[in-house]
């Protein structure tokens, strides 16, 4: 769902909060759940078991509440639970987030939302473009604590510009407090698609500054609490040149973040900007990494089959054209 209320500074993902775009999200939707659906019905031929639903965005929360129950009824009706594991909705935005939207979710099947401060700094918050408060944060968790998820992710970022070791840490202890299952802590990065590129200098000093120091207490503090670290990434241009980890209680880890990061699994996307990634099951050693197979070098074990990146060019591609059709005909293979 690439539509958020604003645009944080530092968002490289394809996201929108134009209201000409937010006008078109009806539209959207409509043509989501029909590529839902075509889609499932080749999982169903292929005769694959589907063990982990991740809606994801942007902010898949923005949907209204009958605009939500549509896509999730849509979801419901074309994919068979019976071997699923793991059902999440991005929530991240705070201020998207209503206790009606949240028990659809939950009536739907969802298990596991994610709902993200990023820091618990108003004054930080501001600058980075999120303009939503502390406050939607805590009453956002607390809605979704009392409606009964199994586990709830919030992300943080060490490193934002402005920030500090004693604002990191006040943020990081505040939210063990309300103890999460999934902590994921990201180090601050400049990409270039974000609103911030060009400007690296003056956002952050590329030596990290106090960034190692926040992700140090951040391991500890993970630690005292019960938390583990069970998966870890890096991206490029982040402050200190550090990683991205999630830390879950025991039992409580994101099943999709591990197939995603393993590359083991496929994973059949729909939506602006989705990227499938097809893995030969019979190379699935050589997707994770290990070795190669002499025989079909230049032929890799992972096809990735892309849907239009941006939503009008994703709106325009017309059902039945031989884009549309020639992408389903990949998908089946
Ligand atoms: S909420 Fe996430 S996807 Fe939306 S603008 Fe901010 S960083 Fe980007």
């Amino acid at each position: 769902m690439p539509v958020c209320p604003t645009r944080c500074s530092y968002c490289s993902f394809v996201s929108y909060s134009t209201p000409k775009l937010i006008s078109l999200i009806p539209d959207y939707v409509s043509r989501l759940c029909r590529d839902l659906e075509r889609t499932a019905s080749v999982i169903r031929r292929k005769g694959l078991r589907v063990r982990t639903v991740y809606i994801g965005g942007g902010t898949p929360t923005i949907l209204s509440e009958s605009l939500l129950s549509k896509l999730l009824d849509t979801v419901a009706s074309c994919i068979d639970f019976s071997s699923l594991e793991e059902y999440t909705l991005e929530s991240g935005r705070p201020d998207t987030v209503t206790y009606e939207k949240l028990k659809i979710a939950r009536d739907h099947g969802v298990d596991r939302v994610s709902i993200n401060p990023q820091t618990l700094s108003d004054e930080l918050l501001s600058e980075i473009g999120r303009y939503h408060t502390t406050d939607q944060f805590y009453s956002a968790f607390d809605t979704a604590r009392k409606i009964g998820f199994k586990s709830i992710n919030s992300d943080v970022i060490a490193g934002l510009p402005g920030d500090n070791f004693y604002n990191f840490s006040k943020t990081f202890d505040k939210l063990t407090e309300l103890a999460p299952e999934n902590l994921t802590v990201h180090t601050f990065c400049v990409k270039r698609s974000s609103s911030l590129n060009g400007q690296e200098e003056k956002v952050f000093s590329r030596d990290g500054g106090d960034t190692g120091k926040c992700l140090d207490y951040s391991q500890l503090r993970a630690y005292v609490e019960s938390y583990y670290p069970y998966y870890m990434y890096r991206q490029k241009n982040t402050v200190g040149n550090y990683e991205n980890v999630g830390w879950t209680k025991p039992g409580h880890e994101g099943y999709y973040n591990i197939y995603m990061m393993e590359e083991i699994h496929s994973i059949y996307a729909v939506g602006a900007g989705a990227v499938t990634k097809l893995v030969d099951q019979s190379r699935r050693g050589e997707a994770a990494g290990f070795g190669h197979n002499s025989d079909r070098i230049g032929e890799p074990p992972i096809k990735r089959l892309f849907m239009p990146k941006y939503p009008y060019e994703y709106l325009d591609c017309d059902e039945g054209s031989e884009q549309y059709e020639r992408f389903f005909s990949q998908l089946m293979n």
